[in-house]
């Protein structure tokens, strides 16, 4: 004899909205994912390749990616360069008029930690002093395809975000 217990009606009613939960969190994410559309922030020689990457030879449109050309209508911003003292007000108020949820990538040594410029009283230290970031690209400059590769790195991070089961749980 086999004996199956069902677990009670009211779990099973649980298990079906979390259910519809992180099928709607899957949604949303794919819709995400397919549209980052990046800022360019290109302070320095690594956007150079920035430029690349947007070109016919990586075709980053494909992804689902197009550069827009105010930070009002951007998920992404590429922070690619030396960042200065000088610009690092500029780039706080960029990165605070970009719309939520938003992402930063940082591109090349000097974006992510100073680089040649690491010991000038100019320069600052890495742009995660001025703004989080959630992708470090390196290199000096990083290639159109270690940019590319990125990117891609943060389709993945956008895809399992959990907005909607975190609404839900809350
Ligand atoms: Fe230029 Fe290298 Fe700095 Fe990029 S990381 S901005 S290529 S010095």
């Amino acid at each position: 004899q086999i004996n199956v217990q069902l677990p009670p009606i009211r779990t099973l009613r649980q298990s079906r909205m979390e259910w519809v939960v992180a099928r709607a969190d899957d949604i949303l994410n794919w819709g995400r994912k397919g549209s980052v559309w990046p800022l360019t922030f290109g302070l320095a020689c690594c956007a150079l390749e920035m430029m690349h990457y947007a070109g016919p030879r990586y075709d980053m449109d494909r992804f689902g990616m197009v550069f827009r050309g105010t930070p009002r209508q951007t998920d992404v911003i590429i922070v690619a360069g030396t960042v200065t003292n000088k610009m690092a007000p500029i780039l706080r108020k960029t990165y605070d008029m970009m719309p939520e949820p938003r992402w930063v990538v940082s591109m090349g040594s000097c974006a992510n930690g100073g680089g040649y410029y690491h010991y000038t009283y100019a320069t600052v230290r890495g742009c995660d002093r001025i703004i989080p970031v959630d992708i470090y690209v390196p290199g000096c400059p990083p290639t159109a395809e270690a940019l590319l590769y990125g990117m891609l790195q943060l389709q993945k991070k956008v895809k399992r975000m959990r907005v909607v089961q975190a609404w839900y749980r809350h």
